[in-house]
């Protein structure tokens, strides 16, 4: 049994700032969410669909 801490920094959560403990670290995981950590497809913007079109 893991008590839920930020995943931050590892301090227990504060309720209103769940899942974290700050707003800080709230900030800290967004800013990790958009610049790094994720893989943004912006530039793959070419993927063909399927083509199942065999309606026979
Ligand atoms: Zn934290």
């Amino acid at each position: 049994m893991s008590k839920p801490v930020c995943a931050i920094c590892g301090k227990p959560i504060q309720p209103e700032y769940r899942p974290f403990c700050s707003q800080r670290c709230a900030n800290v995981d967004l800013q990790r969410w958009l610049t790094g950590g994720y893989v943004v497809k912006a530039s793959e913007d070419d993927e063909p669909l399927p083509d199942n079109e065999d309606e026979n």
